[in-house]
């Protein structure tokens, strides 16, 4: 029996957040006194896998067969349930994403597990095996026992801190059955974000509302993203105007991100945008209304102009 953690890929590397999955899993498993085995489905090369040995893995299931190619939630959950079977595993981790979220029932219901969702710490298993889950957008937490044989615990982003050792991990190729109904849904394309910097994992993120007018005037936002080479990102106005991708979207209706700094340019900080980036470690507010709803959960607020403050600091910025 090992720990099973499924590691997703991106262009071939390792995610942020399947490291921190992979670092995660590894604990659990430790506390269970058994070993960690990560599961990776698509193209990467054997030394990028070998790296999950640095997070805690001591073996990679790489499943690799060119079908595999695009991220496809219900074939994807037919490999990691064969996956969990052949090892005997009762504890399944991933980190959540909308992969991730397309995969999660399905195994629930192939394994007939227990599903814990955003969770934020260790397991106690002191009395039972009960999990801290953040509920509520970010505004809570819960505790829930997970009582079924098999469990399945998809933590949030950006709450596990990794610890990195010079391990690596052995690495096998898993060549699960598949069959036609494992493609019933067919995944025609993907979209990639733009920017160098993957939004869903960055650790800096520069977001702009309305107050930018137009798309016209995002070189400034974009300015300081290069320059503290963060993620751009925007309210649900600006990508429903078609200023900006939807990719970029954040809220309680688009992505829901927890960066280490989330800079929010001219925007008024409603509810439900605030539902998908109030769990950011620190906020930087600029808004020219000081009574401005953002500034109540801002760490750090600037009562400005946009136009006037943001190119002033991407020069201080670039200047550090
Ligand atoms: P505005 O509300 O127009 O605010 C613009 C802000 O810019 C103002 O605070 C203004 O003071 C400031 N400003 C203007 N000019 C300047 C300047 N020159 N310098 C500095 N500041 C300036 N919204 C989301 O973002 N994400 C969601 O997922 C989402 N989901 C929703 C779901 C539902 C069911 C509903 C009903 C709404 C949802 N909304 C969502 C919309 C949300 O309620 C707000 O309308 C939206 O977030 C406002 O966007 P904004 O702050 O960019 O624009």
């Amino acid at each position: 029996m090992s720990v099973l953690i499924f590691a997703e890929l991106d262009e071939g590397k390792l995610r942020k957040s399947s490291q921190e999955a992979i670092f995660y899993g590894a604990k659990v498993a430790e506390q269970l006194g058994t070993s960690a085995t990560a599961i990776v489905i698509g193209q990467a090369d054997e030394s990028e896998l070998a790296t999950a040995g640095r997070f805690g893995a001591t073996n990679v299931l790489h499943a690799s067969d060119a079908k595999l190619n695009e991220p496809n939630g219900m074939a994807y959950a037919t490999v990691v349930a064969a996956a969990a079977q052949q090892e005997g595993t009762k504890v399944i981790v991933l980190a959540k994403s909308s992969l991730a979220d397309a995969m999660a029932a399905r195994l629930v219901g192939k394994l007939r597990a227990g599903l814990a969702a955003n969770v934020v710490e260790l397991p106690d298993l002191s009395n039972g095996f009960r999990v801290k889950r953040s509920i509520y957008t970010g505004k809570a937490f819960a505790f829930t026992d997970l009582t079924a044989d098999v469990k399945i615990l998809a933590i949030k982003k950006n709450t596990i801190t990794v610890e990195e050792s010079d391990a690596t991990a052995s690495v096998d190729t898993f060549s699960p059955a598949l069959n036609d109904s494992d493609f019933g849904i067919a995944v025609k394309s993907t979209d990639k974000a733009t920017g160098d910097v993957l939004l869903p994992e960055a650790d800096f993120v520069v977001s702009a509302g309305r107050g930018l007018k137009g798309p016209e005037n995002w070189g400034i936002v974009e300015g300081l993203a290069k320059a503290l080479h963060a993620a751009t990102a925007c309210s649900k106005p600006v990508s429903d105007l078609d200023w900006r991708p939807h990719s970029e979207h954040v809220g309680q209706t688009g992505l829901k991100i927890s960066p280490n700094l989330y800079i929010a340019c001219g925007i008024s900080g409603a509810i439900q945008h605030l539902a998908g980036v109030n769990s950011s470690k620190v906020i930087v507010v600029i808004n020219k209304d000081p009574e401005a709803p953002f500034f109540k959960s801002a760490d750090y607020g600037i009562v400005g102009d946009v136009f006037d403050v943001l190119p002033r600091l991407t020069k201080a910025v670039q200047a550090l």
